[in-house]
């Protein structure tokens, strides 16, 4: 039985975990070392304990200079997309080409562009408030004073005892120049009168800011003489949207707006002088489940109004419970304190909630490694998550979900079609079902799609007539040129192989056809309808924000197409409001152009009125042998649980943190924590069970297994039914024991197969180990001038030139060999040996479809599908099942109302990361908050 211990303060700015692991050096030993000694500058730089939201002005620093130099994961989004057309070779695959030296270029100048680039954005999630400086003060010039008699002294030490604990009286008179110090108190007071007008405790006020910025606003929360004899006040602040992470930059992008009197409250305060005091304001609680009506009428009479609060730490936006809503003023230091994520409205979850379903909706779902997870997940804290739905544009990926999730409606189509169908499926299901009784043909007018050609009309009755329809979809099967609502139709008398794509306009004379599909799709849910949704998942490309800089738009990452998606995705979740939203992205999102797209994202969530929390997860704290650092946002509504970050459960260094405002959104303990965390993982734990495979191997399908030897593998090759897998209902016909699928390498060129034959089987060995080369200089390789250069029987040289000069000759990867004791960075979609580290320790090839995906953590029963290239990249762009599995975990909990509280992190169960449905049973996973 687990258990829960307490975890970092929201406010406070946790000092992560760095530490290096010894013996466990990464496979790219020399970009880490940077990485490394990045993370040991980024880590001086945040050092300090809490760095307070100290309130705004000159002088004072309010912004940071980030750190420079970040290292960048080997993989990018273009590369990630990639999608090869199918040739000869296994599976109709073509042996992996040399790479033209354009290829190695990109590769290369994409990653220095990257380098060059990060560092660049400021501190900026929070803007700082302060008064002004100290040393300005003159307090005896100010006619501002307290009112009335101070707050009896054992009352006032009562309420706020740090500020009257006798430290160091020499330092307590003294002005402090350091601003996170706490000012001692001589007495408290309840009220102020600051140029004429009285203020008491509780307040909303507006107060000065530096020059042209808008006025703050804050609450009152305490008035003092301090111990140097200046006059204060503490102020609480509340935070514009534009004062938020979704910055002034998002109040211009017009898909979406922030209601201008809408503000949030925080935790965060300061002391200032009582003179920069500007005035009252009026400003309400409004509980975030009224409808806009209501709200309207609520604020009518008020300036400005709350219903959620902000929190820097995980970007977070939450509920605040009814009964810390308000302003009031019946305790003298009503110190709200945010329990924030609680649901206000509609509360779920009670302890009988066990085996509740949930349905999904995955958007670019690939092969449903994100859906997967999050319904193993699920399904350990008592939610029967199922994935009803999943759109991906790729055939093949579709295929692979189809094949491991066969109750799934699986939409091969472009999400933004998706959506298109989805609002027509709406006014169908509104005409016949909803409003059957009267729906005829003539309803059909207004479904067609605007000026049809000719071409679409209906076939000629005589010839054919329709039996039944037998699909739908928006956009353009049959490559008119033209978007429109299509049906697939099977003829009468004909067989499948005459079924097409027919126009809705086309189809004017079945309207029976039409209803009875519509009918009976509305009864099977073939497609969502708003409100039918529990929860969203999905990672919307954005391949705007990699490749080079001059093929990036960083003024308007909107603008650029290829970051559409992102758009997409929010259109989705405005059009079916699920309760809950769970959005993963590359870190890029939190970096590129100040991190613009992230900030987007959580715009809309906000605008849409869900409660959001930003977590930033690495796959290997969660028991793999592989870094991967990914973004993930939550969204749900006020009326549910806004779900936690799980943290770790493996001992993993957390090499490159983003460094702008988004520093805090890191899941990971604080280094200070007592943690018991799981050694991180190796290659061997992983893969040492796996049968030995030539270059070449034609099957997919292998039946000579042996035996598991760690608990990762023991974990791995369990049945759906002991990870308690529902996507096959109560038939699990998951693979025998002994079959394994997918364990394939992509087959290297024969020239390649040379190279990759005289590379040592030995940790660190890559190209420089090859005849002829040398290391010179800086790390850097050359030829060495007193051996004739090798070539390969077909002419070509042993040592290639692209390996040569890649990155300027000064990277290991080409043709490097992992080691049993490494990690990986990432698991990326590409196979080739010619820029990264993939060959097998101690056989001449690269690693293995099976043996990718069990580094993304995929079960061995999941099978995938596609050509060989294809099914790479499947695997590459998953979301890694464990991080997905900790995730949906989170998300039960949530779901069933549990976890509640402020704080955004919570602690997995013990043995979280091996545990099957077997194990669960026999001693249940649950939680227990301290
Ligand atoms: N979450 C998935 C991986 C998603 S990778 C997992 O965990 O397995 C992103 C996917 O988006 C790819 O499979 C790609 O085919 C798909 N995609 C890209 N553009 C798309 C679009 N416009 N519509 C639908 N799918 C798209």
């Amino acid at each position: 039985m687990a258990s829960m211990s307490p975890v970092t303060p929201a406010a406070a700015e946790p000092r992560r975990s760095t530490r290096l692991l010894s013996n466990t050096k990464p496979a790219d030993a020399d970009a880490d070392a940077d990485a490394e000694a990045e993370v040991e500058r980024e880590r001086s730089t945040s050092r300090g304990g809490k760095r307070r939201r100290k309130a705004a002005g000159k002088g004072t620093g309010a912004r940071k200079r980030a750190a420079k130099g970040k290292r960048k994961e080997p993989e990018s989004a273009a590369g990630a997309m990639e999608v090869e057309d199918a040739g000869s070779g296994i599976n109709g695959d073509v042996y992996p080409e040399e790479p033209d030296s354009e290829e190695m270029k990109l590769i290369e100048e994409e990653e220095q562009a990257d380098h060059g680039e990060e560092g660049s954005a400021e501190t900026r999630g929070a803007r700082k408030r302060v008064a002004p400086p100290r040393a300005q003060r003159r307090p005896e010039a100010s006619a501002d004073h307290f009112v009335g008699e101070p707050i009896p002294d054992d009352k006032a030490r009562r309420l706020w005892p740090s500020r009257y604990e006798t430290k160091d009286s020499d330092s307590r008179s003294r002005r402090s120049n350091d601003p996170e110090e706490e000012i001692g108190a001589q007495c408290h007071y309840t009220s102020a009168c600051v140029d004429d007008a009285i203020f008491n405790l509780n307040d909303d006020v507006y107060v000065k800011a530096g020059p042209n910025e808008e006025n703050y606003i804050g609450r009152i929360t305490e008035f003092f003489e301090g111990t140097d004899h200046v006059l204060y006040f503490t102020c609480r602040w509340f935070f514009r949207a534009e004062d938020t992470v979704i910055s002034p930059n998002l109040l211009e992008v017009h898909d979406h707006e922030h209601d201008q009197k809408r503000v949030f409250l925080s935790e965060e305060k300061n002391d200032n002088m009582i003179e920069s005091i500007i005035s009252k304001l009026n400003i309400i609680y409004v509980d975030p489940s009224k409808t806009p009506q209501e709200r309207d009428q609520l604020i009518s009479n008020s300036d400005l109004y709350y219903d959620m609060s902000y929190s820097v730490a995980y970007s977070t936006f939450a509920n605040i419970p009814a009964e810390n809503d308000g302003a009031t003023d019946s305790e003298v230091a009503s110190d709200i304190s945010c329990e924030e994520g609680k649901p206000v409205a509609d509360p779920v979850g009670s302890s009988d909630a066990r085996r509740e379903t949930a349905t999904l909706l995955d958007l670019y779902s690939g092969c449903g490694a994100m859906s997967t997870g999050l319904c193993l997940g699920a399904a350990l804290s008592g939610i029967k998550l199922n994935t009803k739905w999943a759109v991906d544009m790729n055939e093949y990926a579709c295929n692979s979900l189809k094949h491991n999730h066969p109750g799934t409606q699986v939409r091969n189509e472009k999400a933004e079609d998706f959506l298109a169908l989805l609002q027509h499926w709406n006014a169908l299901c509104q005409k016949y079902v909803v409003h059957s009784s009267n729906s005829s043909g003539s309803d059909l007018a207004q479904m067609s799609n605007d000026d049809e050609d000719d071409e679409n009309e209906a076939l000629p009755n005589d010839l054919f007539e329709v039996e039944r329809l037998l699909d739908i979809c928006y956009g353009d099967p049959n490559k008119t040129g033209k978007d429109g609502l299509w049906f697939k139709v099977r003829w009468k008398t004909y067989d499948p192989s005459h079924d097409s794509w027919e126009p809705i306009d086309g189809l004017s004379d079945s309207p029976e056809c039409i209803k009875e599909f519509v009918q009976r799709g509305y009864r099977e849910s073939i497609l969502p309808l708003p409100g039918s949704v529990d929860v969203i998942c999905g990672g919307p490309p954005c391949q705007g924000i990699s490749g080079l800089n001059r093929f990036r738009n960083y003024n308007e990452p909107l603008e650029d197409d290829r970051n559409k998606q992102l758009v997409v995705f929010m259109d989705v979740v405005n059009y079916l409001r699920p309760k809950y939203v769970l959005m993963e992205n590359v870190v890029d999102i939190l970096k590129f152009a100040d991190g613009f797209l992230g900030r987007y994202a959580l715009s809309r969530l906000v605008s849409m009125r869900y409660q959001a929390r930003l977590g930033l997860m690495v796959a290997g704290c969660y028991g793999l042998p592989q870094f991967r650092m990914r973004a993930f946002l939550w969204g749900a509504l006020p009326s549910r649980v806004l779900p936690k970050f799980p943290l770790p459960t493996h001992d993993v260094v957390k090499r490159g943190v983003v460094p702008n405002a988004f520093s805090q959104c890191l899941v990971a303990y604080d280094e200070i924590d007592d943690k018991r965390l799981k050694k991180a993982l190796v290659l061997q734990d992983a893969l040492s069970d796996l049968p030995k495979v030539p270059n070449y191997q034609p099957n997919d399908l292998m039946e000579n297994r042996i035996n598991p030897k760690t608990e990762f593998q023991r974990y791995i090759r369990l049945s759906r039914k002991d990870m308690e897998d529902y996507s096959f209902g109560d038939a699990t016909p998951s693979p025998k024991a002994c079959q394994l699928f997918d364990h394939q390498p992509l087959e290297l060129s024969t020239d390649d197969y040379q190279r990759v034959k005289q590379i040592p089987f030995r940790k660190g060995a890559n190209f420089r180990d090859l005849k002829g080369v040398q290391v010179g200089e800086n790390n850097t390789v050359e030829f060495n001038p007193h051996i004739p250069r090798v070539f390969l029987p077909s002419g070509k040289p042993l040592v290639p030139y692209y390996a040569m000069t890649y990155i300027k000759g000064k990277s290991p990867k080409p043709f490097g060999r992992l080691w049993w004791d490494e990690t990986v960075p990432t698991v990326v979609t590409r196979a080739e040996p010619h820029n990264q580290i993939i060959l097998h320790p101690n056989q001449h090839r690269v690693l293995t479809v099976r043996e990718n995906a069990r580094l993304q953590g995929f079960p061995d029963y999941y099978r995938l599908f596609g050509p060989i290239k294809q099914k790479y990249i499947q695997v590459g762009n998953a979301v890694a099942v464990p991080v997905a599995r900790a995730l949906g975990y989170s998300l039960g909990q949530a779901y069933r109302g549990a976890l509640v509280g402020g704080q955004p992190l919570f602690e997995l169960p013990e043995n979280f990361a091996s545990v099957g449905q077997a194990a669960a049973t026999a001693s249940p996973v649950g939680v227990v908050e301290k």
